[in-house]
């Protein structure tokens, strides 16, 4: 059966519906008749759906201007694909378009303008096995891998007696979903003149990160005590107020279609 997935309006219809009910209800009989691989295999192509559906709404969000939305959404999607990717041949990965959507995830959340976010620190009782119950312990485990699939179900290990220490600020964290920002405050230009040019959610795209070199004088107007036009994060002028040219990190996006002449220009917040 081919299915037409690549619009929100795809993600809602009557066949996607239907496939995915029926791929349940196929998982459960198999998983009751004992034969987990064809369970695991109803599993597989459940989440391949639903991370496809996920993308199309991230990249559906970045159209639409909700960035926040879109990049919670992205972190799900790393999460599925790492989980599936673990059960998984890479010809499934190709086919089901997953290795496709991990590539523009990577590349979409290194667009984003966000840098700092916070990590809540816990302290742990203990952790059980999801598919037996059995309490893992350093000494004591059972027959499953957390992360690996069985019978159609995930192994993972449940949290126990779960006691929060504290928050903390962080640059690389955990859980990605945890900004620390006001998007209101931040620019999101880069994403915006992208999915500007972008189709759909599966129309391909790649990114080369170069450094252009401008001359000094393109930066009169901007102070010493602002931070330089070169983001190394310091000021302009403990930087690079006295070179003649400055370097600035500049991204250039590769589509695979020739795009209108226009819409390709630089221009200087300055
Ligand atoms: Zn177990
Ligand atoms: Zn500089």
């Amino acid at each position: 059966m081919e299915i037409k997935l690549v619009t929100v309006d795809d993600t809602k219809s009557e066949q996607i519906k239907r496939a995915i009910e029926l791929l349940k209800s196929e998982k459960q009989a198999a998983a009751r008749n004992g034969n987990e691989d064809k369970a695991n295999q109803c599993w597989r192509e459940l989440e391949g759906l639903e991370l496809n559906i996920l993308f199309i709404q991230a990249f559906n969000n970045l159209k639409s201007k909700c960035y926040r939305q879109a990049w919670i959404e992205f972190e799900q999607c790393e999460i599925k694909y790492l989980f599936i990717s673990k059960n998984s041949t890479q010809e499934f990965l190709n086919t089901s378009r997953l290795n496709f959507i991990q590539d523009k995830v990577v590349k979409f959340q290194s667009l984003y303008p966000y840098c700092l976010f916070c990590s809540p620190e816990f302290k742990v009782g203990y952790y059980s096995c999801s598919i037996c119950g059995h309490k893992v312990r350093p000494r004591s485990r059972c027959e499953h891998k957390k992360g690996m699939l069985y019978n159609g179900e995930l192994c993972l290990h449940e949290v126990h007696e779960m006691e929060m220490l504290g928050i903390s600020l962080v640059t690389k964290p955990v859980q990605k979903y945890s900004v620390m920002h006001d998007d209101s405050t931040l620019d999101f230009t880069l994403i915006e003149s992208l999915v500007s040019n972008l189709d759909d959610a599966f129309e391909d795209w790649n990114l080369s990160r170069t450094k252009m070199k401008f001359p000094i004088e393109r930066f009169s107007r901007v102070s010493k005590d602002h931070m330089c036009p070169c983001k190394s994060g310091e000021t302009f002028g403990a930087c690079c107020i006295d070179k003649n040219e400055v370097e600035i990190p500049h991204i250039d996006f590769i589509f695979s279609k020739p795009l209108p002449s226009d819409a390709e220009t630089i221009t200087f917040p300055y």
